[in-house]
């Protein structure tokens, strides 16, 4: 399914600084010192698009730092006017946006925490209506494409066409090296449902460790995502929120420097042709991995038939333990990792047991064959 939005390019909002476009800035505007001296050292690299800043900050629990609100306007001003970058900051109510806009802040984003509530979006687009403004839209919290999707439908409905999505990771309950997971699917699918929506990823908030952010953001590039939002303090030692994940702008430029860039196309005509060769291959190889399926899932049926008329349960789950364990172990001698044999063969299994279910249900099992069992 595409998705009916109406987007201009990246390009005719932000003027991109280098390659990948780069908005930075820290978590949070703490004092008007931290904050302008961040933005000095930020565009003396010359590779950065946007200042973002926290001013108003949604926190998880109450008596935390809640950021240091409209005061944080005047200083985002003055960090503006005298580095001449463009503001970027969240907004998560009516009031925000209008605070944000009579202060001139050029690209206002909605939060992760904001975005799982479509009241809170309406509101917030409502209060968009008429205004040319970007407007970033973060992923939820949990792990939800529709939201996501919805959120940009209402923004984009109020008549926002320079709008982006950020890629930010969703909570998970299992435990992970990262901060938030970043379920690189999801960013992948709504991709495919809106091809020309630029996507900006934030590995500060996927990770919330610094060391992983050029993992995280290599990923990305490589994912063709457009462009990288990360959180850049003066000191993150002292950063009154997020400190683990925040860099200096010092550190910042040197994970931008090591990141390679490639091209979502290649021009190289030689390039192309192996490329198009190995396209090739993995065709024909996904037309022999779907020919297998459908022989497979025809055994299941007949397998499917024979259970109906023996009254035998449709999961018996030594045969499903049995296969895991040799299936998993025979990925693992030919270089599959044990996660993904898994989440192969679950969804196999899961496809197998749909089709048993049905033929168990198509028609009552013979009276007579029920006293054999
Ligand atoms: C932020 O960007 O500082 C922030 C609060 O992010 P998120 O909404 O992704 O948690
Ligand atoms: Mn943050």
């Amino acid at each position: 399914m595409k998705l009916n939005l109406n987007i201009e390019p990246l390009e005719s909002w932000i003027k991109k600084g280098s390659d990948p476009l780069l908005i930075a800035g820290p978590c949070s505007a703490e004092t008007e010192e931290q904050l302008v001296a961040t933005a000095h050292l930020l565009a003396k690299t010359g590779k950065v698009s946007a200042l973002r800043a926290g001013i108003w900050k949604p926190r998880t629990r109450p008596g935390e730092f809640e950021g240091i609100v409209s005061i944080g306007l005047k200083w985002l001003k003055r960090a503006k006017d005298e580095t001449g970058l463009p503001t970027a900051i969240e907004v998560a109510n009516a009031k925000h946006v209008e605070e944000a806009l009579e202060a001139g802040v050029d690209i206002l984003w909605v939060g992760a925490r904001s975005t799982v509530n479509p009241f809170t979006v309406q509101e917030i687009a409502d209060a968009l209506r008429g205004v040319d403004v970007p407007v970033m839209v973060k992923n939820p919290v949990n792990p939800d494409l529709s939201l996501w999707i919805g959120a940009l439908e209402r923004i984009n409905n109020a008549g926002i066409t320079k709008l982006a999505a950020i890629h930010r990771g969703f909570s998970s309950h299992e435990k992970s090296a990262f901060r938030n997971e970043p379920m690189w699917d999801l960013a992948i699918s709504l991709k495919t449902h809106a091809p020309n929506l630029p996507i900006i990823n934030d590995p500060s908030h996927i990770t919330g460790n610094r060391d992983l952010i050029g993992y995280i953001a290599q990923k990305a590039l490589d994912l063709d995502m457009q462009g990288l939002m990360i959180e850049s303090h003066i000191d993150p030692t002292v950063a009154w929120t997020d400190a683990a994940q925040q860099v200096t702008p010092a550190a910042l430029i040197e994970i931008i420097e090591h990141l390679a860039l490639r091209k979502p196309e290649v021009r190289n005509s030689e390039m192309k042709d192996k490329l198009a060769e190995l396209r090739a291959q993995i065709d024909k190889i996904d037309d022999l991995v779907i020919q297998k399926m459908s022989e497979r899932m025809k055994i299941v049926e007949q397998i499917g038939t024979y259970k109906r008329e023996n009254n035998v349960t449709i999961l018996q789950v030594n045969r499903w333990d049995e296969i895991l364990r040799r299936g998993i172990n025979y990925g693992k001698a030919l270089k599959l990792s044990p996660e993904f044999t898994e989440k192969l063969l679950e969804l196999i299994h899961a496809e197998s047991i749909r089709k048993q279910t049905e033929i168990m249900n198509k028609e009552a099992a013979p009276v007579e064959k029920l006293t054999h069992a």
